[in-house]
């Protein structure tokens, strides 16, 4: 089972881990037509990273995207990085009836370092957005510590652990942003969030065909081009010089385009 595993360790860590969602703060007015929970098949959302590429890059099955953005309170995420990742969907993804954002917060699980169980068990319980209709939902969890695997200077920053799941280490992101020599958050949290998401759009090889050869198959499902969004340097410690220097989220190269492409992508 492949594990995308985003570390700045040097052993590859391949773990796929990954959804966290947010239930929108709005008010429901609408009983009447508010989906009843008993009804929800959540097994559609619970499937191996990349299984769902196709699902977000073609506008057939599902013309519409609800990314739920929980974060435990204190841990947020940027709204530039927020509004980096609408910018950066709406430019991969085809999706006529739109994209939209839920936000909300949770009080601390108290878990922390999390495991991927326990990142699993904490979207099991919070999140509220499921596939629905034409209606295709992901979650993307934000973290108020490290991941439990991380050693000495070994870091993971984000997981992509299921078909429609991502979780942010908010709390190391934190650790490694804002300061002297490091990248500013906004920066960091987009390059996170942007290649973990790049997992679940089923880049490299895991999910959407490779138009080209350029997967990097020491470092599992990531690319073989320095300066891509994919690279498997994004995950690694290497990442946050690279990044402080040049203050700007990577963007995925011409090869990954065509492999999204190919899969339905814009
Ligand atoms: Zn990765
Ligand atoms: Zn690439």
């Amino acid at each position: 089972m492949n594990f995308l595993g985003h570390s700045f360790r040097k052993s590859a860590v391949s773990a796929l881990f990954g959804l966290a969602v947010l239930l929108g703060v709005s008010c429901s007015d609408s009983k009447d037509t508010a989906p009843n929970p008993n009804e929800i098949d959540k097994s559609v959302n619970q499937l191996p990273v990349g299984t769902s590429a196709a699902d977000f890059l073609r506008d057939t099955e599902f013309d519409k995207l609800v990314v739920e953005i929980q974060y435990v309170e204190g841990y947020k995420p940027t709204t530039v990085a927020l509004n980096n990742l609408k910018d950066f969907l709406l430019s991969t993804v085809n999706k006529s009836a739109g994209i939209i954002f839920k936000e909300s917060s949770i009080p601390s699980p108290g878990l922390a370092p999390y495991s991927v169980d326990d990142i699993k068990s904490i979207e099991d319980q919070n999140r509220t957005e499921y596939n629905s209709g034409k209606s295709l939902a992901a979650y993307i969890f934000f973290a108020d510590g490290d991941y439990n695997q991380n050693s000495g200077n070994s870091k993971v920053l984000g997981i992509a652990y299921r078909n429609t799941s991502m979780a942010i280490f908010e709390a190391t992101v934190h650790d490694l942003s804002d300061q002297l020599l490091e990248p500013d958050r906004e920066i960091l949290e987009s390059t996170i969030i942007h290649h973990e998401f790049g997992h679940v759009l089923g880049l490299v090889a895991n999910g959407s065909t490779p138009q080209s050869d350029h997967q990097d198959v020491a470092h599992g499902h990531h690319c073989d081009v320095e300066e891509c969004l994919m690279n498997w340097v994004v995950q690694t410690g290497d990442v946050i010089e690279n990044l402080a220097s040049s203050q700007a989220v990577p963007e995925l190269d011409s090869q990954c385009q065509a492999d999204l492409q190919f899969n339905g992508g814009k």
